[in-house]
């Protein structure tokens, strides 16, 4: 397949709003490509040349780019930078200039797998060198592109190739491509999916030998599972009814989800719950961890969570974030900062296959398999049979300063469903009875100017929650509250890598704000009450034929959730749930601070 095929696929998914027409452009894309093509035309409509979790980067910085897109369309720097800056995107500017200059046609049309193993090349090249070696490989690929690709290419390497396809539209275009529309189908794609977190992989089998080539995927060490999610409960009474009156509950702390794998050899690698790597944030746990779990090769989850190794007190979640991103003084912070990892799961053990277990196996098999230390511990837990014992047990997490416990169920068929969020576990915190009290995570999807003291910055964001049977961002609420200073300076400079010039397409809202952003940053806000709006649109469809919901109030906790993509934040569903909790609860607008009023 040549390069300017999917070029065209981008442009055409560009000007589309309509997920079903997304579905069919990428259904004709993917449906003649088997193997290393299929697997690269996907990667690379994502943006990335591996998995995220592999965290393949290309490492060329606009200055860069810039360089090469001046030499292969005889421009000087300086006025391509001039340019760039006016149409406020380099691809595109370097689309313009291709049109002008006269392309290098000796090689042939540029073929896909051709521009993959040019960018592959650009990412490896490292060390001394590299630089020269990264742009003169763009600089080939470019001179030989049409203006079409040229602005593909750029965006790509610059990592602002936005297409507005996220993984739930490719796992259905794959579904209708290879297999069949049907439900089931869909299901058992998604399953390899959450188990492998590779669309790449899983296209090619599915390519090969339609679902029955699913048959053979198993989870790996070293490669991450989506987690499995937990749903809320109102009441213990409701958590135990729906557990079948029985349940283990544990501590729920507050801290960074982690996916350990530990291999046969006794490395470790650790995962976010993103997928991102972060055992080099955390090389005390890298450390501690061969020793603690036995045997190997392990995968196990747990909650790292800052931790004062003289009291045995567990800190403020807050702390860990100072450890993310530093690089030079980490040493410093690994003593400033120390966590321990409270391991509350396990997928795999030496050779078997837990995650397929119910919970009360796999409870077993974590408690031989982790040999307690300083820095690795096991979730404490207690198995309650009525709503007394439940409260009493609650009484005591919370009074040792756990924000709520995580209830598990011990039912059949409790086993581990990676990406999949469901009643087998539970969420409840003490403030879901009375008030709104419950964060939700909100996608930055616009904002607008601010004025006055703001002047200069944003004033209020757009913020939208994800519906995943839409594959959309629909937006509840506008907030500017909750932002110091110092926040509210740096917003601009935070949110500059997302900026777009117009309603990306899968933004559902009936607001305009002053400045669009791609659905990538997600933070955390707190409200009074969720209320039904004629503007907002989260869960459009579900209460009302043509109302969303909206949060009444809302105000920025000053916690960025750096730890969830855009598609993990709270969904429309989710808030339907809490507005639905909050009317049974009886006190709409009850909170314990009472709002303030101001303009919206
Ligand atoms: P939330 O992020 O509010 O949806 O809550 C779910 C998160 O709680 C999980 O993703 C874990 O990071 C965290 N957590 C803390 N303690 C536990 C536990 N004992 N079992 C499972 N998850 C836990």
């Amino acid at each position: 397949m040549q390069y300017r095929e999917l070029a065209n696929v981008y442009e055409r998914i560009e000007a589309t709003t309509k997920r079903l027409e997304m579905r069919s452009i990428l259904v004709d894309l993917l449906r003649p490509l088997r193997g290393r093509e299929l697997a690269s035309a996907l990667y690379l409509s994502q943006g990335s040349l591996r998995p995220e979790y592999e965290g393949v980067e290309l490492g060329v910085a606009e200055s860069l780019a810039r360089k090469a897109v001046a030499e292969a369309t005889h421009q000087t720097v300086e006025s391509v930078a001039r340019r760039s800056r006016a149409s406020g995107d380099l691809g595109t500017t370097a689309g313009e200039l291709l049109g002008d200059v006269r392309r290098v046609e000796n090689d042939g049309p540029l073929e896909l797998l051709e521009v993959y193993e040019g960018l592959t090349e650009i990412a490896r090249a490292a060390g001394a060198g590299s630089q020269e070696t990264k742009v003169k490989i763009l600089v080939d690929l470019l001179r030989r592109a049409t203006p079409l690709e040229g602005k593909y290419l750029v965006r790509f390497v610059m990592g602002t190739l936005r297409v507005g396809v996220r993984e739930m539209t490719i796992l259905d275009a794959l579904a209708t491509a290879f297999a069949s529309e049907g439900k089931e189908a869909r299901e058992r794609i998604e399953i390899a999916f959450n188990l492998t977190s590779d669309l790449g992989m899983i296209a090619e089998r599915l390519a090969a030998g339609g679902l029955a080539g699913l048959d053979s995927i198993r989870l790996e060490v070293g490669r991450p599972i989506r987690p499995m999610l937990a749903e809320r409960a109102k009441s213990l009474e409701e958590l135990l009814q729906r557990m079948g009156g029985r349940a283990a509950l544990e501590y729920k702390y507050d801290g960074l989800r982690v996916q350990a794998h530990i291999a046969k050899d006794g490395s470790v690698r650790l995962f976010s719950r993103r997928l991102e790597e972060i055992g080099p944030q955390f090389p005390d746990l890298v450390r501690a961890l061969p020793s603690a779990v036995h045997p190997h090769p392990a995968i196990l989850e747990g909650e790292c969570v800052p931790f004062d190794l003289g009291t045995g007190a567990i800190r403020p979640f807050q702390e860990v974030a100072k450890r993310r991103g530093r690089k030079h003084d980490l040493e410093q912070a690994l003593e400033e900062v120390p966590v321990a990892l409270f391991a509350f799961d396990v997928l795999l053990a030496g050779d078997e296959l837990v995650y397929e277990r119910d919970f009360p196996e796999r409870r077993a098999v974590l408690e031989k398999l982790v040999r307690p230390s300083e820095r690795i511990r096991i979730a404490e837990e207690r198995t309650v049979t009525n709503v007394e014992e439940a409260n009493e047990y609650f009484e005591e997490v919370v009074g040792a300063g756990a924000e709520g416990v995580m209830a598990k169920s011990l039912a059949e068929g409790s086993r581990y469903r990676p990406g999949a969020r469901g009643f087998w576990w539970i969420k409840y915190k003490r403030d879901y009875v009375t008030h709104l009290a419950d964060s939700i995570d909100g996608v930055i999807v616009g904002a607008f100017h601010g004025r006055g003291r703001r002047a200069g910055t944003y004033g209020a964001l757009l913020l939208a929650v994800y519906r995943p049977d839409r594959d959309r961002f629909e937006t509840f609420c506008k907030v500017g509250s909750g932002f110091d200073d110092a926040a509210l300076a740096e917003l601009p400079k935070r949110l500059e890598p997302f900026r777009v010039d117009r309603a990306p397409p899968e933004v559902d809202t009936g607001l305009t704000p002053d400045q669009w952003f791609r659905p990538s940053l997600v933070l955390e806000v707190k409200g009074a009450e969720l209320t039904v709006s004629p503007i907002h649109r989260a869960g459009i469809g579900v209460l009302r034929p043509d109302a969303g919901l909206a949060l009444r109030f809302p105000r920025f906790t000053g916690r960025y959730r750096t730890d969830k993509s855009a598609t993990e934040a709270t969904t429309s569903g989710e808030l339907v749930e809490m507005y639905r909790m909050q009317d049974r609860g009886g006190t709409r607008s009850a909170t314990g601070e009472r709002p303030v009023r101001h303009k919206a």
